[in-house]
């Protein structure tokens, strides 16, 4: 082990804030009841649970009885997926979805399984930018279409949506439109008002909270049909006592995300453009995908042609960097990452891919270690590709 690690991979988590953790402990020790529980410890749970919806609601501009507190942004996004079109199949209004060809794993197999459930669904395309077009939208919408699901911001190009703009589509349309937000929080605005949607997810992790948490935002009066039967938890909506230190810390870190969010950003924002400039100055052959100006302040996605991304993030490894590849070897073969597809990266760039996502806690020398142990380990690899050596005319 480094005795640093140089960790560039906040889009796959984050670490715990030390306050969060501070606000955390005395629900595993002193305040431990169940909110259930009618006697003064459970009151006491309740409150916290009480005070952190609270506290959510109000960063969203929502109401507390719009928040549901979930097991963290894979299940809201489920929730809000299946809940929404088998209440709204039951009440006989349709059963078709939109959804966009760049979202998380979580949303799409979430529509592919009702698919399988004899739903239709309709997978709107991306241009070369990572962005839904807004007439492509108004286009799918059908008269049986009962939900709209499109992300906020991708997790691996950091591409941002028009969201305000779909989402008035929807309105118009009288569909209902839910967002995954995991990858917004703590870079963009969260008002579920000013973006015109009616569902929208939040995962802890993804912002300095703790891991199987999130929360779904849920207009009121709108149909959902709960995923998890049991308790009454949740207004119904979720059933399982419910996860108090986590929630709490959840609150917490929504709160310091929402409080650090401008200096967060314009933090993240000059070293992710030192980190671009620097590797697309000292390393050639190499392209950054997805938007230039549409993008989440964190995110570089960058394509090394001739190599492979997983084979360049083992070298990182071996230096304590950690980043992440889009790509995913499934069964021996490399599959270049869904959304580079998408966006029409061809093959090759795809599968060289590497995303670095930074955090409010990297740093300028970071950044300069990877840029400049970078050009020897890139080379390294492309020293044994024929492709390269043609290309550079060895
Ligand atoms: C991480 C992530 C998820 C999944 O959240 P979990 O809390 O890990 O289940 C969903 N959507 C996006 C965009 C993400 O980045």
């Amino acid at each position: 082990m480094h005795e640093r690690l140089i960790y560039l991979d906040h889009a796959a988590t984050t670490p715990v804030d030390a306050r969060v953790v501070a606000a955390m402990t005395p629900y595993y020790t002193t305040h431990f009841g169940n909110p259930s529980s009618i006697h003064a410890a459970g009151r006491m749970a309740l409150e916290a649970v009480d005070a952190a919806r609270e506290t959510v609601a109000a960063i969203l501009g929502a109401s507390r009885k719009e928040i549901i507190f979930t097991g963290g942004g894979t299940e809201s996004d489920n929730l809000a997926i299946k809940g929404v079109a088998q209440a709204q199949r039951t009440a006989g209004r349709g059963a078709h979805i939109i959804t966009s060809a760049i979202e998380h794993h979580a949303v799409l197999h979430a529509v592919e399984s009702l698919q399988a459930q004899g739903f239709a669904a309709t997978v709107l395309p991306v241009d070369r930018q990572g962005l839904v077009r807004p007439e492509d939208l108004r286009a799918a919408i059908r008269p049986d279409t009962v939900l709209a699901t499109i992300m906020y911001a991708n997790n691996e190009i950091g591409s941002i949506q028009p969201l305000a703009e779909l989402g008035a589509i929807c309105r118009e349309a009288g569909v209902l439109l839910h967002s995954d937000a995991v990858q917004a929080a703590g870079a963009l605005p969260l008002n579920v008002k000013a973006l015109n949607v009616d569902f929208l997810t939040l995962a802890a992790h993804k912002f300095y909270g703790p891991k199987g948490v999130g929360v779904l935002y849920a207009r009121h009066g709108t149909p959902l049909w709960p995923q998890i039967n049991g308790g009454g938890q949740e207004r119904r909506r979720r059933a399982g006592t419910e996860n108090v230190a986590g929630i709490v810390g959840q609150a917490m870190a929504l709160r310091l995300a929402d409080q650090r969010r401008a200096s967060d950003a314009e933090h993240c924002r000059t070293l992710r453009d030192r980190l671009i400039g620097q590797v697309l100055e000292r390393v050639p052959f190499t392209a950054l995908n997805g938007s230039a100006s549409e993008r989440l302040p964190n995110n570089a996605n960058i394509s090394f042609e001739f190599i492979e991304g997983e084979s360049l993030l083992l070298l990182l490894d071996q230096q304590g960097i950690c980043a992440s590849s889009g790509s995913a070897c499934t069964s021996g073969a490399l599959e270049a990452s869904h959304v580079l597809s998408a966006l029409g990266v061809d093959h090759q760039q795809a599968i060289g891919a590497v995303r670095f996502s930074v955090g409010k806690d990297t740093r300028p020398e970071d950044i300069d270690f990877v840029t400049d142990a970078l050009p020897a380990m890139v080379e390294r690899l492309r020293s044994v590709s024929p492709a390269y050596r043609r290309a550079v005319g060895r």
